[in-house]
């Protein structure tokens, strides 16, 4: 499959249980639930799952089918991330929020997948509070807009991208710096550097400079 979506859980259990209990404690758990095992030999349904402090586990590669929302197919054409924790009654340990914000930008990057398409499960599954009832709808989604840091490093500089349009800007705090190229050009031009996809209301956030060409 191709992820699309990009849906984030919360466990249910207290985020200070240690990785390795809370890990087994899925796996059992969706084992006996009847998800099917991953090519890497895990039951969890979830693709990812941040623990508590801040540790990332892979448990699907991305191209597998996940069993973590079952509306609206969304096991075939999204990535499962769990947040170790009960947000209905807690908050996540900033660690957390860092590993899921790298995450989000990583895959947001990786497949395609505009910001607009990060929902909490409830999204889907309205039956549920997930991923917690203290956690806004737009709380994930958010971590990867107008809250990034423009250069991840030397010269990582995120670049953003207008759904729908084919210019580039670049971040700075939060003014959107137009490139003075086009997406297909960059491409060819400058490889490697993180492409962001933001829905045009998403994009209306953001301050638009005045024009300046940024070498990448
Ligand atoms: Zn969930």
């Amino acid at each position: 499959m191709t992820p699309h979506f990009l849906i984030v859980h919360h466990s249910f259990t207290p985020k200070d249980l240690p990785a390795n209990q809370a890990e087994n404690s899925f796996n059992n758990t969706h084992k006996n639930r009847g998800f099917p095992v991953s090519s890497m030999g895990w039951y969890v349904g979830y693709h990812y799952v941040i623990y508590g402090n801040g540790e990332l586990r892979q448990y699907r590669g991305d191209k597998e089918i996940g069993a973590h929302c079952k509306e609206q197919s969304m096991n075939f054409q999204s990535l499962g991330i769990c947040l170790s924790g009960n947000f209905d009654t807690e908050i996540p340990n900033p660690l957390q929020t860092e590993t899921l914000r790298t995450l989000l930008q990583q895959k947001s990057a990786e497949w395609g997948i505009a910001s607009a398409n990060i929902y909490p499960h409830r999204k889907f599954a309205p039956y549920k509070s997930c991923y917690g009832t203290k956690l806004a709808d737009d709380w994930a989604r958010n971590l990867i807009v107008s809250v990034n840091p423009i250069n991840q490093g030397e010269n990582r500089a995120v670049i953003i991208k207008k759904q729908g349009e084919p210019a580039l800007y670049i971040l700075e705090g939060n003014v959107a710096l137009p490139f003075g190229v086009d997406f297909t050009t960059y491409q060819q031009d400058f490889g490697g550097a993180t492409v962001v996809e933001l829905a045009s209301f998403e994009f209306a956030k953001l301050k638009i400079s005045v024009m300046k060409i940024v070498k990448a």
